[in-house]
């Protein structure tokens, strides 16, 4: 057995108390995790705790545990707390005074991540969090229950884009099929995440799709979403999730990018590529970070002023 993962095995076999942390703004391989993390060891009779910096979206409001999840505080007195999916430490809103006393574990798969754990189990290679916490448990031997399978079906379904993108390997497959064995409906899971997409996310994403535009040859395709669009249809950031995605899937794009106007003059930026290009290079550039296919990070500026950085940032591909 690996020797990390027989090391962290120990620590939750031995120790009583956890918080459990992800990212801001969390997507399905985030939430998925946490949440595996939490089952896991509130089955284990553990007293467990899970937090994160951002409202979860209410995309995944059909999951049990959903309410569980409250905002970050750095006040528990616990022994260990667990970051999963998480490349830098100030994404999960995790305070370095509050785990001096406490041992803190990084459980991540991007290949940007700053190793600011005690203890990093990092693997770029894993197609999602959900596949290097599937180790974690059957190499230690914990009992993955049908509510665990479905945190971890979820995160891996959500992170390999349901199973189409290069990262879901033969051995992501059986990781499903093995959760698929322990009682995970794959349509239950599917149709709340994709197919139960509320009217106004729609109608914002018409909004949104009107503003595509592609540069170098189609070789790259940029829209982005304004506040307005978000008051005209009642809608927030969070109903962008995916959005990226249909500048990517453009005919002969290799990258789609998703600007999206968070406040005055500040663009969050979501990058998304098909295959050879590496996003996280123009997500470095903008204080950013990811994996090779999906990135993001910030721009301050007004939208022109940020079209004009992103188109610039990807000049190689003219
Ligand atoms: P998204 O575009 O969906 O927000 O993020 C795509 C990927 O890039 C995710 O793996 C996410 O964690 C990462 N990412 C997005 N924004 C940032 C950022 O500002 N900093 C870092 N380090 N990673 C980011
Ligand atoms: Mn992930």
């Amino acid at each position: 057995m690996n020797e990390l993962i027989k090391k962290i095995g120990d620590i939750i076999k031995k120790q009583n108390s956890f918080l459990i942390v992800s990212h801001k703004n969390p997507d399905g391989d985030a939430v998925g995790s946490s949440l595996a993390l939490y089952s896991l060891l509130g089955e284990m009779g553990k007293k467990v705790y899970v937090e994160n910096p951002t409202d979860v979206p209410q995309l995944y409001m059909f999951l049990e545990d959903y309410d569980k999840i409250k905002p970050i505080k750095n006040d528990k007195d616990i022994d260990v707390v667990i970051a999963v999916d998480t490349a830098e430490l100030d994404r999960c809103g995790i305070q370095k005074d509050y785990v001096e006393d406490k041992i803190f574990i990084n459980i991540d798969h991007h290949k940007t991540n700053t190793l600011f754990g005690e203890i990093n189990l990092i693997n770029a290679d894993a197609a999602a969090v959900g596949c290097i916490l599937w180790d974690l448990f059957k190499q230690n031997g914990f009992e993955i229950s049908k509510k665990t399978s479905q945190y971890l079906y979820l995160s891996i379904l959500t992170d390999t884009g349901s199973f189409r993108y290069s990262s879901t390997s033969p051995k992501t497959m059986r990781i499903a099929a093995d959760l698929l064995e322990r009682g995970v409906e794959p349509w239950f899971i599917a149709y709340n995440i994709y197919e139960s997409n509320r009217f106004k996310t729609l109608k914002l994403l018409g909004l949104v799709l009107g503003t595509l535009e592609t540069y170098y040859d189609g070789k790259l395709a940029v829209e982005y979403v304004t506040q307005d669009m978000f008051e005209k249809t009642n809608t927030s950031a969070e109903d962008t999730e995916g959005f990226v995605n249909f500048a990517r899937s453009v005919r002969g794009a290799e990258v789609g990018v998703l600007l999206r106007e968070d406040g005055p003059n500040l663009f969050k930026i979501s990058m998304r590529s098909k295959d050879k290009v590496d996003v996280t290079i123009a997500a470095s550039a903008f204080g950013g970070g990811g994996h090779k296919n999906a990135a993001g990070g910030q721009i301050e500026g007004t939208l022109n002023e940020a079209k004009s950085k992103i188109v610039e940032a990807f000049s190689f591909l003219s």
